[in-house]
């Protein structure tokens, strides 16, 4: 900041744009090996909305052909689909201590 108003042009060029992308990809996983949600497919087959496509700001949730698939791998564990799931679909418990997400950005 130049005159305490503000960035100046110079230090506006250099702010970065970081997209939600960017931003997951500095996140360290140390992935369990032990499943931490389990999803219930014998439910999904009869869930026409899938809230939980489009609450896992992970998209560890995709619909393929038809079927809900789930990968744990890259859960940030923030417990959306829980909430959004409400059939009774998916069984959620936090990883074992030291696994998981280690967020980067706080
Ligand atoms: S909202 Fe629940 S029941 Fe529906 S597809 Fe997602 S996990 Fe399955
Ligand atoms: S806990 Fe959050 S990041 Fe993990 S699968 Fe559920 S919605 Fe996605």
């Amino acid at each position: 900041m130049a005159n305490g108003q503000g960035p100046d042009a110079g230090e506006r060029g250099n702010m970065n744009p970081t997209s939600v992308e960017d931003k997951l990809a500095v996140n360290k996983f140390d992935i369990d090996r032990d499943v931490h949600i389990k999803v219930n497919d014998r439910i999904c087959q009869k869930c026409q909305e899938h809230p939980c496509l489009y609450t896992c700001p992970a998209s560890c949730f995709k619909l393929m052909e038809g079927h809900i698939t789930f990968s744990y791998e890259g859960c940030l564990e923030c417990g959306s689909c829980r909430i959004a799931c409400d059939k009774g679909a998916i069984e959620w418990i936090l990883p074992r201590p030291g696994f998981g997400i280690c967020y980067e950005y706080g």
